[in-house]
């Protein structure tokens, strides 16, 4: 896995293969594929799919130098917001803010947008969504293929996180603890998808879907009225599915164990962590797709939800103001929807692998 996984080939196809598998889901029966322009790109460490819809409400094709233009923005865009949030790249905003600084004068737009929104999600899931993970991102090194850090520099590393050691203050994010990192990972994707679709839309483009890795937006009414039929995926068939959403609109984010891990002595190590634990969540989860009608709330959530599990997953839905419905799937076995996705035709169950509970039967009911 490790040595397989750095290889640009094989990179390229693993991100590939689900990506397409989920288009072909996503289009719904009767579309065809001349009804979409389509842009791929890798960015933001995955590959990125912008699909336009190519004709207006009367069925008339729009202008090619329209949907060209509207996807070259849409890339640039992205360029822009992954060049604001990238915790790796030397050029990075948050790069920048994560070396050994007491405070940041002037940061872009985006990043104190997505900074505030992280925040905000990060209070709103109990501290479960936590963008301050960026150095036990670092030390755990899981797209790295680890190995386990020693516990007590998992402590050490702990101790320098939290909402209380970055503030925005104005035009300015100030540090009381100059070793705390951000790491906008469980978001940014989702943040992207949002501004994305807001830019597609804005341009006039009447209806289209944009997937980065495992985040999806769709928007707007398709010539043949059909909703957008997005798969779940199996977590450990990357070639079948569980399960459907219909949507006509927002944004479905996927977080699991199988997206990014190392193994050691026979144990996986994925790359979400439990902020209170400093390990890696072990909620009972293999996944959670969220759905929300904002794309950074779906993708933080779905992370936030896979460190809660499913009984303070529940609880949360019933006592959160958020706008969200999710599917966990659990280790054992079972597959739980929140309330919003029983008996509404917004999801079909379709795996023999995982058993559908009866919301009687639900964990923390
Ligand atoms: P993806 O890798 O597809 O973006 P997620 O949206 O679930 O998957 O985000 C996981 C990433 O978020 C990790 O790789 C890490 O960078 C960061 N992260 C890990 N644990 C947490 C957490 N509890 N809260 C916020 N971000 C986290
Ligand atoms: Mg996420």
């Amino acid at each position: 896995m490790r040595q397989i996984a750095r290889h640009p080939f094989f990179l390229v196809c693993l991100s590939i293969l689900p990506l397409l598998f989920l288009f072909s889901l996503a289009c719904g029966e009767k579309t065809t594929e001349a009804e979409y322009y389509d842009t791929s790109f890798f960015a933001m460490d995955t590959y990125i799919t912008l699909r336009l819809g190519q004709t207006d409400a009367e069925g008339q094709p729009l202008p090619k130098d329209l949907l060209q233009q509207a996807s070259k923005e849409g890339e640039d865009t992205v360029y822009a917001i992954e060049k604001a949030l990238s915790a790796t790249d030397p050029a990075g905003e948050v790069y920048a803010l994560n070396q050994n600084i007491d405070l940041m004068a002037n940061p872009s737009e985006t990043l104190l947008s997505a900074v505030a929104t992280a925040f905000d999600l990060s209070e709103q899931t109990g501290g479960a969504f936590d963008p301050t993970l960026g150095a036990l991102v670092r030390l755990w090194n899981v797209t790295g293929g680890g190995p386990v850090p020693p516990d007590d520099a998992i402590r050490e590393t702990l101790v320098h996180t939290g909402l209380d050691k970055i503030k925005i203050n104005g035009h300015t994010l100030v540090k009381s603890d100059a070793k705390t990192n951000l790491d906008l990972g469980g978001i940014g994707k989702g943040f992207a998808a949002q501004e994305l679709l807001q830019n597609l839309m804005n341009a006039g483009i009447p209806y289209g879907l944009v997937s980065l890795g495992g985040n999806i937006g769709v928007f707007g009414e398709k010539p043949d009225g059909q909703t957008f039929k997005i798969g779940v995926r199996d977590p450990d068939a990357a070639d079948s599915v569980v399960g459907y959403l219909y949507l006509t609109g927002g944004f479905v984010s996927v977080s699991g164990d199988y997206e990014r891990y190392f193994e050691e002595e026979g144990k996986r190590y994925h790359h979400i962590l439990d902020p209170v634990t400093g390990y890696p969540a072990e909620s009972g989860l293999r996944s959670v797709a969220c759905w929300s009608p904002n794309g950074a709330c779906a993708d933080a959530l779905s992370t936030a939800l896979f460190v809660m599990g499913v009984e303070r997953g529940l609880a949360f839905y019933q006592n959160s103001t958020l706008s969200f419905e999710a599917v966990f799937l659990t280790d054992d076995g079972n597959m739980i929807l929140t309330d919003g996705l029983v008996g509404t035709g917004l999801f079909e169950a379709a795996s023999d692998t995982y058993r559908l509970l009866d919301t009687a039967e639900e964990p923390g009911r």
